[in-house]
């Protein structure tokens, strides 16, 4: 599976690729996404680019490189965004700026390696899943005993993979299928051995949150402690699911919807947290304090999961900001209506500016996470947000 192969999420691509070629791949990242995110095949397509032998290289220009890394600013000043010519958003434009912007690169798909990462049997390529007894299984099942299935049920149908269909092409039938403790001895046995034939060991473990929460502890000091060049790719719908110790161990990547693949409901949801996000960052900005503390009480009232959902699909709205200023918004994945808004918004997001707010939402996701009380969270980190617009606002 190559970035390529995997429909949008643009995004989140370039992220995964930066971690790759800044030499920052953390040895444990947690996926996490809707059902329609793409996330396994976005895991696997990043396991392969990091052991491929051969990988697709852009002409990279000095310039190019300077601009993903540090816009510069004067890209970014609202006076440049005003009179932005015409002629910077369209297509002739977009294919003569660094390819930063379409993929920058991929994994090459034939070389030894991707031969067989695209057919999923690299001896150093490892899966979890979750499994239960079946006809052909009836005791002891784990997950090396469906490997053969696994292989076909994921390259049929690569995204989005879905949980009840897999259980449906095993045949578990009303079992609950589980990641049991047979498998985190085979997690950590897998592990105890040297890689065969490329730099990275790497482990993907689908649906993490069905890990059986008595065997989870089994593999904790592995992850902590890892053989050296080992990766640890778990995937999930629900981390709140996974047990605490183990997620702490795990680097967030928030995967979102795919567009093309999206259900109803969840786009219901992320057209909710767009006209939330909207509304809040106009109020930031307009300096409407009242109705920044309306919006702090309505927050505390969802769930905590909920607000974490909200604060990572706002900081991944803000991320987007720098590219819109090119113009490129529709390819990142943002739909129409948000591309619209951003690209109003985006140049009032300056260099420094989108720093400020890394910081600001991962600290809030930081203190969710460990129960702050959250009408005095979200309005704190309101008018944080608001001192950014406007540096030299006193709230009273
Ligand atoms: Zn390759």
């Amino acid at each position: 599976m190559r970035f390529q192969d995997i429909p949008g999420q643009q995004a989140i691509k370039e992220k995964l690729i930066r971690t790759v070629t800044d030499q920052r791949v953390s040895h444990a990242q947690l996926f996490y996404g809707p059902e329609s995110s793409a996330k396994l095949a976005l895991a696997i397509a990043y396991a392969q680019y990091i052991n491929c032998k051969n990988r697709l290289k852009l002409p990279a220009t000095p310039e190019s490189n300077d601009f993903a890394t540090s816009p510069p600013r004067y890209l970014a000043t609202d006076s440049f965004a005003t009179s932005l010519p015409r002629y910077l958003a369209t297509d002739s434009f977009a294919t003569s700026l660094p390819r930063y912007f379409a993929t920058s690169t991929d994994s090459c798909g034939t070389c030894p390696s991707c031969l067989k990462y695209q057919k999923l049997i690299h001896p150093d390529l490892h899966f979890i899943y979750p499994v239960a007894t079946t006809r052909r299984v009836p005791k002891k099942p784990q997950s090396k005993l469906f490997i053969e299935d696994w292989r076909k049920f994921f390259l049929q149908r690569p995204f989005p993979v879905n949980l009840q269909d897999w259980y449906d092409f095993i045949g578990i039938e009303n079992k609950q299928g589980i990641i049991n403790a047979e498998d985190c001895n085979e997690i950590i046995s897998t592990l105890s051995y040297k890689t065969y034939e490329s730099e990275y060991k790497v482990m993907i473990i689908w649906m993490a949150e069905k890990l059986f929460h008595s065997a989870a502890p089994k593999i904790l000091k592995i992850m902590e402690e890892p053989p050296e060049k080992t990766l640890f790719l778990l995937v999930t719908e629900d981390p709140d699911q996974i047990i605490s110790t183990i997620r702490s161990r795990c680097l967030f990547v928030r995967i979102p919807p795919d567009r093309d693949i999206l259900r109803r409901d969840e786009y219901a949801i992320e057209n909710q947290y767009f006209k939330t996000f909207i509304t809040w960052m106009r109020n930031c900005a307009g300096m409407r304090v009242p109705d920044l503390i309306s919006f702090a009480g309505e927050m505390a009232k969802s769930g905590r999961e909920k607000q974490k959902a909200f604060l990572h699909y706002s900081l991944h709205m803000l991320e987007l900001c720098p590219a819109v200023v090119y113009g490129q918004a529709g390819r990142l994945s943002a739909d129409a209506e948000e591309a619209k808004f951003l690209e109003k918004f985006a140049p009032t997001i300056n260099t420094a500016g989108l720093a400020g707010f890394h910081e600001l939402f991962n600290t809030a996701i930081y203190h969710v996470e460990r129960n702050a009380y959250a009408p005095a969270l979200f309005l704190d980190l309101s008018l944080k947000i608001l001192r950014l617009f406007k540096p030299n606002f006193v709230p009273l």
